[in-house]
């Protein structure tokens, strides 16, 4: 038997009082917004400080706008307080920051001096910088291997169609694991790739491979607003680390087996954080664990050996072989 919905009422008159409340619904927004100034709406919070009932960030959004706050926030994180103490010097060098992230709002420094002001009264603790970004970072921790997804990162192919045919691209295959190596420790993955069903040709993240084995890379214009590598199909670095490896080839004489030891060593905490239960495993001596552990390649991996704090030593894949093609088969935007 067909569910029962809810009868709508498509008659002008019914259609027409519908518009009609929309608009006094957006003339009443806007009312409120041209009411209401800092020094008005400080007043009434000082009144009601002790109740939570009132969000002092979503009012100050409706004065100026979420992106102009948000922004200003940010600026305040930027500039220690202490600045203030050389002649007010602080106020002026977050008017400037503020006034350069938000030029078309043509800002004075009494205006964003009391923002700052409002800000550091009644929202103290929104710390849109690091509070935010760290919360961000360890719930997408929290979050790697549920249902099979890691969340530290997306991969995906460049393109939505096919660059042959324009056709719609599938994807006919399970999500898979991938490590991507930043420059802020590596993270693990969860990697898309497409196929189009026309011409049977797969996308990858930077390759297109054909059905005859042949594979290419996009071109150049795609390839240079990319900021990852591809090294193989289970790991990716950001081009602002691989593009240390070059600088470090041509004026250093690194080992790069030794400068994966130290990319281990420097992230070893991330590594902890992001690889929890794989590190666990490898601490509590099961290595047969090392097939679970998503987006580590056993090419890249000594399971073998534990740095002194118990993490793994991962190898990361700059000293592959594979490196040498990256080199010359991916033109790094500089
Ligand atoms: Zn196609």
């Amino acid at each position: 038997m067909a569910s029962k919905r809810p009868k709508v009422d498509f008659s002008p008159e019914a259609i027409l009082r519908e518009i009609r409340k929309g608009k006094e619904l957006f003339n009443s927004i806007n009312s409120l917004k041209s009411n209401l100034s800092v020094k008005k709406v400080s007043e009434l919070l000082r009144l009601r400080c002790k109740e939570n009932d009132i969000d002092a960030a979503s009012l100050l959004s409706l004065m100026f706008g979420f992106d102009m706050v948000s922004w200003v926030m940010a600026t305040i994180q930027h500039v220690p307080r202490v600045f203030s103490r050389r002649k007010n010097s602080c106020a002026k060098i977050i008017f400037e920051i503020a006034n350069k992230l938000c030029q078309e709002k043509h800002l004075s420094l009494p205006v964003v001096d009391e923002m700052v002001k409002y800000i550091e009264e009644f929202v103290p603790e929104l710390n849109v910088l690091e509070t935010q970004q760290t919360r961000f970072e360890d719930a997408l921790s929290s979050l790697n291997g549920k249902d099979g997804v890691n969340y530290g990162g997306f991969i995906a192919p460049p393109v939505e169609d096919c660059m042959l045919r324009g056709t719609v691209l599938t994807s006919p295959n399970a999500l898979s694991s991938c490590t991507l190596y930043t420059v802020n420790g590596p993270k693990p993955c969860t990697n898309l790739s497409l196929r189009c069903q026309g011409c049977k040709v797969s996308y990858g993240r930077s390759m297109t491979h054909y059905s005859s084995g042949n594979a290419s890379y996009y071109p150049k214009e795609i390839i240079r607003k990319d900021n990852l590598v591809e090294v193989t199909n289970v790991v990716y670095m950001e081009k602002k680390l691989y593009r240390w490896i070059p600088s470090l080839i041509n004026h250093c004489f690194v080992s790069f087996e030794d400068f994966s030891i130290s990319y281990n060593e420097v992230y070893c905490e991330e590594i902890k954080n992001n690889f929890k239960s794989a590190c666990d495993a490898l601490e509590a001596g099961k290595k047969s664990s090392q097939n679970q552990i998503a987006g580590f390649s056993n090419d890249f991996i000594n399971v073998d050996v534990l740095m002194d704090d118990g993490t793994p030593d991962v190898d990361v894949p700059m000293i592959c072989d594979s490196a040498d093609d990256i080199i010359s088969g991916i033109n790094i935007a500089s």
